[in-house]
């Protein structure tokens, strides 16, 4: 079995929200105190992706922080007029050559988007492809996806499994099983937890944005670097706790986080082991299993004391017999 390093401690994690929205869509705050109001967080990127409308912003890029571009499509709704429907996430993808023309800065799409069948997402996943983006299905609970649409939809690399606005808006915020369900059904496709926030108020005491986000692991802080190492699955998701190192060695996955009540391996079909100090509370900070070779994936969840999580992307155990 190969050893291979998922998530290196000894080299650098950039922070980032993939999802927001500001006044070119439905945010309270124009792009410019978007952006000032996560680089004040200490984060490294986020994407503009407002509804329906593209944004390529890289006025606003420094050394240490950037903006992807990005949108998010939506108004694809099975019965006519009525939520909930699909709402895709679109990343500019540079390391590709699209087919068709990418997207400009402020392209506004037309909406809704007709629905011509079952089909129909698979078109919008297809369009936004071919303009060269990488897509993510956005916030599977909320919309009351089916199990099914994500095996039977195709050409995702991500789903949200974590989505803040939701949380905090309708307590719908976890997609974790239609990730197991697309995992367990065959499908690479990675996790990504993200803010969907619309209202960036300092000093809310229950904010609206700021509580899910991603670390990625790339090898320069560029819109390329970025893309490329989520393309890999080089990154992990968070509500709160960190993860600093991931990796297979000797035939063991081994993980090391920040201070935490429980970690699970969530493996399939076997069930990985479950840690968590119950007699003394005593915080856990690194954990491992072996892993078994007839295993079809492991993936690592470390929640912390306030039942907030972080969740590793799949190792996939056929990728480490070959
Ligand atoms: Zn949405
Ligand atoms: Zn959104």
């Amino acid at each position: 079995m190969k050893n291979v390093i998922y998530l290196d401690a000894g080299k650098a994690m950039y922070k980032g929200n993939l999802h927001l929205h500001t006044t070119w869509s439905d945010g309270a705050q124009p792009a410019e105190e978007v952006v000032e109001a996560f680089k004040a967080k200490g984060y490294h990127f986020i994407s503009l992706s407002d509804h329906d409308i593209y944004t390529r912003t890289e006025d606003f890029d420094t050394e240490h922080f950037i903006t992807l571009p990005g949108t998010e499509r939506g108004e694809l709704n099975p019965v006519a007029d009525k939520n909930p429907g699909y709402h895709f996430g679109a990343l500019d993808d540079p390391t590709v050559e699209p087919e068709l023309a990418r997207y400009g800065h402020l392209e506004k799409f037309p909406t809704p988007v007709p629905w011509v069948g079952d089909h129909s997402p698979q078109l919008l996943i297809d369009e936004l492809r071919a303009h060269g983006n990488l897509v993510v299905f956005n916030h599977p609970e909320w919309h009351l996806t089916r199990f099914e649409d994500m095996v039977k939809y195709d050409r995702f690399f991500a789903v949200e499994i974590y989505n803040h606005a939701t949380e905090w808006s309708t307590a719908s915020s976890y997609g974790a099983a239609y990730w197991d369900h697309a995992l367990q059904n065959g499908k690479r496709i990675f996790g990504i937890a993200a803010d969907d926030s619309h209202v960036h108020e300092e000093g809310w005491a229950i904010p609206e944005f700021g509580g899910g986000w991603i670390r990625a692991q790339a090898e320069s802080l560029t819109q390329a670097g970025v893309i490329r190492s989520l393309k890999e699955g080089r990154f992990y998701s968070s509500s709160g706790p960190e993860i600093h190192d991931l990796r297979v060695e000797d035939g063991e996955l081994k993980i090391r986080c920040s201070p935490c009540k429980f970690i699970m391996f969530k493996a399939f079909p076997q069930r990985g082991p479950f840690f968590g100090n119950f007699e003394s509370g005593k915080p856990l900070t690194e954990a491992s299993m072996e892993i078994e070779e007839d295993m079809a994936y492991i993936r690592v969840e470390c929640i912390d004391f306030e039942g907030k999580v972080a969740w590793t992307n799949p190792v996939f155990i056929a990728d480490l017999l070959e």
